[in-house]
């Protein structure tokens, strides 16, 4: 039956568990000095090649993990003539989506390997990350339905969830039969190319699926062309930006642009919040991954008569995170994704020395592109005036009377990804949730991560248009449901 039973979302590992750790480490062993090689995945090949040849490299140590060939003027006109929508039944999609979700999971070993050398993930982060992957491949797939596809879809992801977001955007445009062009972030192409592999291994046609690693301006090329009908976007806002001008300007009026983006995040926590409770919700949310979630917290809001219990206790939880090479099991935070990252987010952090705002500075690890944990005060989160990406944490310290003034400061920085809350009194969070302009709410725990299929995920506002991914209503913007369905 097409309609199958939804599948429960996938169980991940248990990494309490002391023979699945040993496991997991020893699937991923053989690919610690592995070298990897990412191409352009194309229906056909060029005529003359015109890729560059570059390396990729490891932000722990700057080893290189591998290389890249990315692609040129020959090879994205290549994919832009070949991409042709994937005309199978409904139910053979559906079934080659979920053979790719186990094909992910058979090669689970592997995939972490690569999101912790080439992206510089945590073992914990791997696993979620692998879960949400294989589980938006298995809710398209049940989610498959007769509407006709817009035709070509240009995918565009971040290299901060290299797998999770990137199969999600060309799974939900595969699964109504969308042809497909992927162009993964520039610093993460070789785990692009190895889901894109699998998904043909699966049964994808390469006609239907093509790769193109690059940098933005492959991104530029394919969102600015009349032969493309579509565009999911994750990335910055200012990108969002730029691509819906090009498609207005090349392509047809009304092209579907799905834009996830960025945000200023705030979390409150007031007078009457559990500390310890707290305190980790405020440790995971803007520390882990190194800060570089779209859902990280940005800027945190302690009730005065709590602020500096909390800050106390937050500074010591800080003292005792593990900071360096995310291969060891050990390490909660790892780099930063590159120089150029490490570079904006440590002249941030410079910026707010020189006016003698830090309240709490660590020693980053040496050898890779590394930020240790910082602590920042801040008078409002109208003082912040872009998003921060990493592990960089601003605190405002408030009176009871100063919340409504809270509540319009944050939704006046007009983005709207994620809010945090920790309160014990049930109508301040009826009265914040109903006027904070968010996306996703958190009520006393961490605001990272979202569970694909209960918490679709996603902003509004400056941080997304939706429809949220992981829910009900993100397939239909891959469809063209007023056309006519073609004779095939
Ligand atoms: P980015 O905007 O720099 O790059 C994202 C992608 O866009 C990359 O593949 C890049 O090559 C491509 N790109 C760059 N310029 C382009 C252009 N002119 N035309 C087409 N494509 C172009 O973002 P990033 O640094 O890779 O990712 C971090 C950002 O992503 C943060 O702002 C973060 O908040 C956001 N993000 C949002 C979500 C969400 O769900 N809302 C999730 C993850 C990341």
């Amino acid at each position: 039956d097409l309609f199958q039973p939804e599948r429960p979302n996938s169980m991940g590992f248990d990494l309490g568990h002391a023979p699945t750790l040993a496991a997991i480490d020893a699937a991923r062993a053989p690919w610690k000095s592995h070298s990897w090689a990412a191409e352009p995945l194309l229906a056909k090949a060029p005529e003359t090649a015109t890729t560059t040849d570059e390396p990729v490299r490891n932000p722990a140590d700057l080893t290189t993990v591998g290389r890249v060939q990315t692609a040129g003027q020959a090879e994205i006109e290549t994919a832009l003539s070949a991409a042709t929508p994937w005309n199978a039944s409904a139910e053979t999609r559906a079934e080659v989506l979920n053979r790719a979700a186990d094909l992910y999971e058979a090669n689970y070993g592997e995939l972490f390997a690569l999101l912790t050398r080439e992206a510089g993930k945590t073992l914990p982060d791997c696993v979620a990350e692998l879960r949400e992957a294989v589980d938006f491949l298995r809710y398209y797939a049940a989610r498959i339905s007769a509407e006709p596809p817009v035709g070509v879809f240009t995918c565009i992801s971040p290299w901060n969830f290299p797998l999770a977001i990137f199969s999600g955007q060309i799974a939900a445009a595969l699964a109504v039969g969308n042809a497909v062009l992927a162009k993964p972030a520039e610093q993460t192409p070789l785990i692009a190319h190895r889901a894109i592999s699998l998904l043909h291994e699966a049964g994808v046609p390469r006609r239907a699926l093509q790769l193109l690693p690059g940098a933005g301006a492959v991104g530029g090329a394919v969102t600015s062309d009349a032969r493309v009908g579509g565009v999911a976007f994750t990335g910055s806002t200012a990108t969002a930006l730029k691509i819906r001008a090009a498609m207005a300007e090349h392509l047809r009026p009304g092209a579907p642009l799905i834009a996830e983006t960025g945000g200023l995040n705030a979390m409150i926590v007031d007078s009457t919040a559990l500390p310890e409770q707290a305190v980790q919700s405020i440790i995971e949310s803007a520390f882990q991954s190194a800060g570089q979630r779209c859902s990280a917290l940005r800027c945190l809001y302690l009730q005065e008569d709590i602020a500096d219990n909390v800050l106390k206790m937050l500074k010591g939880a800080m003292d005792a995170l593990h900071l360096g090479d995310p291969w060891n099991l050990s390490t909660d935070s790892g780099p930063v994704i590159d120089e150029t990252a490490r570079a904006g987010i440590l002249a941030h952090i410079d910026a707010a020395r020189a006016e003698g705002r830090i309240l709490k500075e660590m020693t980053a690890p040496q050898g890779g592109t590394f930020v240790a944990p910082t602590l920042i005060e801040i008078t409002g989160i109208q003082a912040l005036e872009q998003e921060i990406f990493g592990p960089v944490l601003h605190v405002v310290r408030f009176k009871s009377q100063d919340l409504d003034q809270i509540i319009r400061d944050i939704n006046a920085t007009g983005y709207g990804l994620t809010f945090g809350l920790h309160t014990r009194i049930d109508d301040r969070v009826q009265y914040i949730c109903d006027r904070i302009h968010a996306g996703n709410l958190y009520v006393n725990r961490n605001q990272i991560g979202a569970i694909v299929g209960s918490q679709p995920f996603g902003g509004e506002g400056l941080s997304g248009t939706g429809p949220k991914a992981g829910g009900p209503f993100y397939m239909m913007r891959f469809c063209a449901p007023d056309r006519q369905k073609s004779e095939d």
